[in-house]
């Protein structure tokens, strides 16, 4: 959905809107939408301000992603609240120039006459999911030597195997 900054000179633009997985790109980022993406809320120009935006709104999602350390599916319900601002892209060559007061840090930008509601839908899931995606606070993960998932299974390989290897190595040496 397109966020046309001429039809929010008009009127503040609302949106309530479902994607389904595969509608918003998460390519490239080892995830997947695992339910359809809601997200509701409203775009509008600000007064007095040459032509800055303001989109909030609220979206709920589930994501799913293979666990950090054991490769395990893991699922990451979302559900938050967005309030963003952006500026026209030629306010960036001016920014150097202009003061950047701290409530300003949140300021995005946006170019060719609008923004894409799915481009801020990505960011926000993206930007929403922790940054260790584990299946579980204490997961052991997958055993290096035999390959094992620790959590299933008490494998008895020591620890210390990698180091022998290389024990091994320098022993074979001149
Ligand atoms: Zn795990
Ligand atoms: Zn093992």
């Amino acid at each position: 959905m397109f966020l046309s900054v001429k039809e929010m000179e008009l009127r503040k633009i609302r949106f309530d809107e479902t994607f389904e997985p595969g509608q918003i790109d998460f390519s490239g980022e080892h995830l997947e939408q695992a339910s359809p993406l809601h997200a509701a809320g409203s775009a509008e120009l600000l007064a007095n301000t040459e032509g800055e935006l303001r989109i909030r709104g609220r979206y709920t999602v589930e994501m799913a992603a293979g666990c950090d350390r054991c490769l395990g599916h893991v699922r990451f319900p979302m559900d938050a609240g967005f309030d963003l601002f952006y500026r026209p892209m030629v306010f960036i060559a001016r920014e150097e120039e202009v003061e950047i007061d701290e409530g300003e840090a949140e300021i995005g930008f946006y170019e060719n006459g609008g923004i894409e509601l799915e481009e801020i839908l990505r960011e926000q899931v993206l930007l929403g999911l922790p940054m260790q995606r584990v299946c579980r606070d204490g997961c052991k993960g997958i055993c290096p030597v035999c390959g094992a998932n620790r959590n299933e299974t008490e494998c008895h390989c020591r620890r210390e195997s990698h180091d022998d290897r290389w024990e091994a190595l320098r022993r074979l040496g001149p």
